[in-house]
């Protein structure tokens, strides 16, 4: 990592309630250029959230976000959104086109770019994520893992500056998991910053830079990933890990 990391994201104090629940009580968190942060916890500790907050999905009580020093409002959000890409636990590709139309129709149907250079494209990941033999194929007819993949591929097609992960591995059979988790690998060391939740621990220690804990609407811990699985002090955590390593 270069010595002058830029900041992608800055996420300062933020408040996030729904009703009566606050499920993010004054987080901050700064994601560097080519990080990989990995975001883990308890079901219900603001995870899913927090991502939706990144991306601008949220409407939030408190705090500011800056997207590359700007800061985020709703006259930007919808501009700056199109730089952020999502993948989720399930994959909603659309089921009656093929993965090359589920990954033109965005970029070729909707932002009206060059068929033949997105066609190229596409090509050029699915090759990368090892499903190129895939191209004419409808969604029915792949594994879990190749349709993550491909849900991946379809949001690397709108160039993202930085990709979000919901847990993209934890709708997967067993087998399926390392090949999604392979993907995100590839991209990590393409330089592609990205935000990742996910309970894949041996993942998170070979790829992040950094590792989170959210539990109770908090980011209890926030340590470069060697720190985080060396200094396991917080009791919380020491709890959260021993259930789930
Ligand atoms: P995680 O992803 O860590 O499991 P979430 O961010 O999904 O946590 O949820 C955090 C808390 O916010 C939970 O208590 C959840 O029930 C609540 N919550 C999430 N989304 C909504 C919503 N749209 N309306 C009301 N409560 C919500
Ligand atoms: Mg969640």
């Amino acid at each position: 990592m270069s010595e002058n990391k830029e900041t992608v994201i800055s996420l300062q104090n933020i408040i996030k309630k729904f009703g009566d629940l606050t499920v993010l009580d004054d987080m901050s968190l700064d994601v560097y250029e080519h990080e990989v942060v990995v975001l883990c916890g308890p079901s219900g500790g603001g995870k899913s959230t927090l991502l939706r907050t990144i991306n601008g999905l949220e409407k939030i009580n408190g705090g500011k976000i800056y997207y590359r020093g700007t800061e985020v409002s709703s006259k930007n959000i919808k501009q700056i959104r199109k730089h952020i890409g999502m993948v989720f636990q399930q994959f909603n590709l659309f089921d009656n086109l093929t993965v090359k139309n589920n990954l033109l129709i965005a970029p070729v149907k909707t932002q009206k770019k060059n068929k033949e250079k997105m066609l190229e494209k596409a090509m050029e990941y699915l090759e990368i994520f090892g499903i190129a033999d895939k191209l004419d194929a409808y969604p029915h007819q792949l594994s879990g893992g190749q349709k993550q993949r491909v849900a991946i591929v379809r949001s690397l097609m709108m160039e993202p500056d930085l990709m979000l992960f919901d847990e993209p591995t934890s709708a997967l059979d067993p087998e399926m998991i390392k090949e999604v988790l392979d993907a995100m690998r590839r991209l990590s060391s393409m330089g592609m910053t990205m935000v990742i939740v996910t309970h894949e621990m041996g993942f998170a220690r070979e790829v992040a830079s950094r590792v989170c804990f959210l539990e109770g609407a908090k980011i209890r811990v926030n340590k470069d990933t060697k720190s985080f699985f060396e200094h396991t002090e917080d009791d919380r955590l020491q709890q959260f890990l021993s259930v789930i390593l």
